[in-house]
């Protein structure tokens, strides 16, 4: 049977205008639970920002889900969980401090995943990770709640429901996911790996306001109206990639849940009309990620200077705070004088340094091979 994906309008983040939108939905998503469940949010903090940037699930939208819960289970326990980025604990905690209202509003405990207990969920059907580190909270949870943004990404061209569950692998270990799986094919078939992990009953999706361009945080804020929301994460991103007017076989989340037959038959349930999504900067050699890994290599170190799609500093913009040097998972970031520099020979271009820079100053561009193609 078809897996439903519910969809439904919501122009602005008004707290009245999102309960409309967000109660009904959770309403038929929502197992019956006993009288004191443990309920696990899960937003997309990929780090600390400003709600309106659109780098991360909106606070208003957090705090209408914990707000639907708490009345619905007076007596559950409430968490907020994740890991914001590779920089750490006092990183995840700056960017959770950004949920106060919801926190406070609905008695939520906040569980940063870098504090947490870690157990390794054995995964069968891993590929790359036969064994999965997940915080402890996580798995005890009555009910998981992934409440992802929709946003392009540099790397995996679009992220969504699938792609939020690497925020649950803590801290630093997520770093040495990027650099045991560097092209985008391969860290998807790892992100598909945590994503089967992790027992997920309700997906919801801040669609109000989108990212567009160079996502998942460079890119620019994309006005799009909708919440939607599945049991089924894989359905979710179909339906929203639908929205984006994004093909699916140009997302490698997608053409690899489908090759492990997680793409189920779904049916929008609600009106859907598309917001066409301006994509990342890699669009039109989108398909060389699915290159093999050797090939990657050959062309990101090999050839430098013709690196497959790298990061470079903009000095007028950086503050000097280094947080890139300290993300790299590879080393690749040295000092160059005061400022940051690329080592290309290192770089493996999985782009969390752009990600993560505060204040904008990493962008990405495609090697000079890149544009050639890219002019064909
Ligand atoms: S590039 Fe960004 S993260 Fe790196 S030092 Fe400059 S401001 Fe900080
Ligand atoms: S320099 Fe940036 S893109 Fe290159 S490996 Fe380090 S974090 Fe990844």
């Amino acid at each position: 049977m078809a897996v439903e994906v519910f969809v439904e309008r919501c122009r602005s983040y008004k707290e009245g205008e999102l309960d409309k939108a967000i109660f009904p939905i959770l309403q038929r998503l929502t197992p019956k639970l006993g009288t004191r469940p443990k309920i696990l949010l899960k937003p997309n903090i990929l780090r600390p920002a400003k709600p309106n940037e659109a780098i991360t699930t909106h606070p208003e939208f957090v705090n209408s889900v914990a707000k639907f819960y708490r009345r619905a289970y007076p007596r559950a326990q409430i968490f907020i969980g994740e890991s914001s980025g590779c920089l750490g604990l006092p990183n995840t905690k700056r960017a959770l401090a950004g949920y106060s209202k919801a926190i406070r509003n609905h008695r939520l405990k906040v569980v940063p995943f870098e504090s947490q207990k870690i157990a390794k969920v054995k995964n069968p059907h891993g590929k790359i990770w036969k064994e999965v580190p997940l915080p402890k909270v996580l798995l005890d949870a009555d009910i998981v709640v992934n409440l992802p943004k929709l946003k392009t990404h540099t790397l995996t061209v679009f992220t969504g429901a699938v792609k939020n569950f690497y925020g649950c692998v803590p801290g630093a270990i997520k770093g040495k996911g990027h650099a045991d799986a560097i092209s985008p094919a391969k860290f998807s078939s790892l992100v598909l790996d945590v994503f089967q992990a992790v027992k997920c009953q309700v997906h919801l999706m801040d669609a109000v306001v989108g990212m567009e361009g160079n996502g998942p945080s460079n890119g620019l804020p994309k006005q799009t109206g909708y919440i939607l929301g599945s049991k089924n994460g894989v359905a979710l991103d179909a339906a929203a990639l639908r929205l984006a007017a994004i093909p699916e076989t140009n997302v490698p989340t997608q053409v690899e849940a489908a090759s492990r037959k997680l793409l189920p038959g779904y049916k929008i349930v609600g009106e859907l009309k598309p917001v066409p999504y301006k994509f990342p900067s890699l669009k039109k050699w989108a398909l060389l990620g699915f290159l093999p890994e050797t090939m990657l290599k050959f062309l990101g170190t090999k050839l430098s200077p013709f690196p497959v799609n790298h990061p470079f500093f903009v000095h007028s913009k950086c503050t000097r705070c280094y947080a890139c040097k300290k993300i790299c998972p590879v080393g690749a970031i040295y000092l160059k004088g005061k400022f940051p520099e690329v080592n290309r020979k290192l770089c493996i271009n999985c782009l969390c340094c752009a990600e993560q820079c505060p204040y904008g100053a990493i962008e990405t561009k495609g090697s000079l091979l890149l544009r050639l193609l890219k002019m064909r």
